[in-house]
């Protein structure tokens, strides 16, 4: 779905030098594989993120979604933030509505896949709602129905579970992945970025570990359990020491 080939993204810092926060980054992403992204702070998982999505060009090398060059935002990739990035002046059902206003889709069939996107993430009859009447973790089930609704090939997650509380962070990405195993989720693809090894192992078919200096693709491991997986169980403890 997703090839990286040798991408490169330097920032200037604030005294005006450059900074190679990635020097040569090679990823593919694979239809019908869950990866999970890991790596130190600042070791540029977002700014990866980030240029996957169109929101940021790289320096060097491709970044290509279904053979095609990844030159903007693309309708198949889809992210969420860890942040939520709701609009808080907007309704639930209008911050979920707006990918498909800009694609143009007729008021009445937004409406009808913003319902059916809620529904799914266990949101329904929520639609009214403004998003501070909301919790945290009914909030990041809008950001991802947001991202959903315009059915993405894939979903980029970065750090999505992280700013919940550790029981309502694990129940949405148990509900997650019980989508996903379930064929219910419409993407047939996702990258999630995360700093806790056992959300990685719990949830992802292969991690790969971003090294900070300078950014390259460090391991990658391929985990064969089947999910739901129990955290834990003795294979997953063993794997979140492995990596
Ligand atoms: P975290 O785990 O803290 O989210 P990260 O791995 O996502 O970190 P990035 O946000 O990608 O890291 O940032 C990587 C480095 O690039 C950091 O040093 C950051 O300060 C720098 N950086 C990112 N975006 C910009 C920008 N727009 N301008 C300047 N520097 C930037
Ligand atoms: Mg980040």
């Amino acid at each position: 779905l997703i090839e990286l080939k040798g991408v490169a993204k330097s920032f200037r810092s604030a005294d005006g030098a450059p900074r190679t926060v990635l020097e040569s980054v090679d990823f593919a992403l694979q239809e019908g594989e869950i990866v999970a992204l890991l790596g130190k702070s600042g070791s540029g998982k977002s700014t990866l993120l980030r240029i996957m999505a169109g929101l940021i060009p790289a320096d060097a090398g491709r970044a290509a979604y279904r053979g095609q060059a990844i030159g903007g935002p693309v309708g198949g990739i889809a992210m969420v933030f860890q942040s939520f990035a709701l609009f808080p002046w907007l309704t639930v059902q209008q911050n979920v509505e707006l990918g498909l206003e800009a694609q143009g889709v007729p008021p009445a069939e937004r409406a009808r896949r913003a319902d059916a996107m809620l529904e799914l993430m266990g949101l329904a009859g929520f639609g009214g709602a403004l998003p501070r009447e909301l919790s945290g973790g009914m909030r990041q089930r809008v950001g991802i129905a947001r991202a959903l609704v315009t059915d993405p090939d894939v979903l980029l997650m970065d750090e999505a579970f992280s700013a919940l509380d550790v029981l309502t962070g694990e129940t949405l990405r148990d509900d997650i992945l019980e989508l996903w195993d379930s064929k219910r989720m419409p993407t047939k693809g996702m990258l999630i970025v995360s700093h806790n090894i056992e959300e990685a192992v719990m949830m992802a078919d292969r991690i790969i570990i971003l090294s900070s200096d300078p950014g390259r693709i460090r391991s990658e491991f391929r985990i064969d359990l089947p999910r739901p997986r129990d955290a834990d169980s003795v294979e997953v403890r063993g794997l979140v020491d492995e990596v």
